[in-house]
């Protein structure tokens, strides 16, 4: 047990008992985290000075790691990051004194002597008081940076393989979940990830006033609305000789919405609803598919919901998504049919309107109306649908 015997450390926890116990204490946060890394720097001392007794053969570990690892209950990169800061603070007196007295934080002090462990042979260039100054002086987070820019003024080729080393980490996987949802996890090399996050960023701004995504939806709507941008650029390499897209598969039933017909299929094995499916069919390429006893007896030819002829005359009158306040060129938007195809709207310039990912999807599976007042369009939303069936005639709970 803690604070048992008359030991040294005994003494520290029974005061640590005392201080804990005192209900009537100040707080003083920076004081105390203070204290906790001054002692961060005692105990890396103290199992540098372990590794150097061989403690840990005596006690069957082959390393120092493993054994403060199995006996602290700490992972082996935070053992790692101990055993060189214990190592290297015996050389940094000025470093060791600032820690102690609390004058620099534990996370600072480590990233100094990473840096000075870095260095290797030119550990020399290292300069005690500047690094000190830097440390007392900066954020932990611009500490890093400037150990990162020293490290690389210092030892570029070091830099070099440390970096490629890094590379090497990199992966993405995406994995489909039980619901038919996707997870990504992934590391990427800094140059990638910050093309991602600045693509990503540029689309994910709010698309109007009526716009209450969270930040991370929007972030997650972008990279799927940049992947569906470049599949429909047409640009990506072709895959057995056709270029990517998605396929849907339906009857004609499902197509017409009609009662007990079966969901359609996505990439032939996720259902996905009518409103989607009336979505996607939107501004699609179809094929029809003539099957008996399921057997596959025609394929007709593969056309174009909306003509070429016709997406140029509606790209030239609307310039993007018609959405209020919607800045989404023409080149990021898509034909929607007001009345659909489906249901018999015609796929003429008078039924469609230009639409951008996000509020294409808000009208199909937000429940949104699209209503075409003279030349201009009005967005209705699904409450107020509801509020003016509510006052239909023959409802008279709703009066
Ligand atoms: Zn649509
Ligand atoms: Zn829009």
């Amino acid at each position: 047990m803690l604070g048992e015997g008359g030991t040294a450390l005994a003494k520290l926890n029974v005061a640590i008992r005392q201080f804990q116990a005192d209900q009537d204490r100040e707080l003083d946060p920076r004081g105390l985290r203070q204290a906790i890394d001054s002692l961060e720097g005692t105990f890396a001392a103290d199992i540098g000075r372990c590794q150097e007794s061989g403690v840990h053969l005596a006690d069957g570990s082959a390393t120092v790691v493993n054994w403060v690892s199995r006996l602290c209950g700490m992972s082996a990169t935070s053992v790692a990051d101990r055993l060189c800061v214990g190592r290297e603070l015996g050389s940094l007196p000025r470093i060791a004194e600032a820690l102690r007295t609390g004058e620099i934080s534990y996370q600072s002090t480590s990233l100094l002597c990473h840096l000075r462990e870095q260095l290797g042979e030119k550990r020399d260039l290292f300069d005690e008081d500047e690094m000190l100054g830097y440390a007392r002086t900066h954020s932990v987070a611009s500490l890093r940076y400037l150990c990162r820019f020293a490290r690389h003024v210092a030892d570029p080729d070091g830099f070099f393989n440390e970096a490629e080393a890094d590379y090497s980490r990199r992966r993405l996987d995406i994995s489909q979940i039980g619901d038919g949802m996707f997870a990504i996890d992934g590391i990427l090399d800094p140059e990638s990830g910050a093309a991602l996050r600045t693509a990503l960023e540029s689309l994910a701004k709010r698309l109007g006033p009526d716009d209450e995504r969270s930040h991370k939806q929007r972030m997650a709507d972008s990279l799927g609305e940049l992947v569906h941008h470049a599949m429909d650029e047409g640009k990506l390499p072709q895959r057995n000789g056709v270029k990517p897209h998605l396929n849907v598969t339906t009857t004609l039933e499902g197509l017409k919405n009609e009662t007990g017909a079966p969901a359609a299929d996505l990439e032939l094995s996720l259902p996905i609803s009518t409103r989607t499916l009336e979505r996607i069919a939107c501004d699609s390429t179809i094929s029809r598919v003539l099957l008996a006893d399921s057997m596959v007896i025609d394929v007709g030819r593969a056309t174009r919901v909306v003509s070429a002829p016709t997406r140029r005359a509606l790209r030239a009158r609307d310039h993007g998504c018609r959405w209020p306040g919607c800045d989404r060129q023409v080149n990021w938007s898509t034909p929607h049919h007001i009345v659909a195809w489906s249901r018999g709207g015609p796929t003429k310039l008078p039924n469609l309107v230009l639409l951008c990912y996000f509020h294409h999807r808000l009208v199909h599976e937000g429940g949104w109306q699209v209503v075409q007042v003279g030349r201009e369009f009005r967005f209705v939303p699904p409450d107020r649908v509801v509020f003016r069936r509510a006052r239909a005639p023959g409802l008279r709970w709703a009066a």
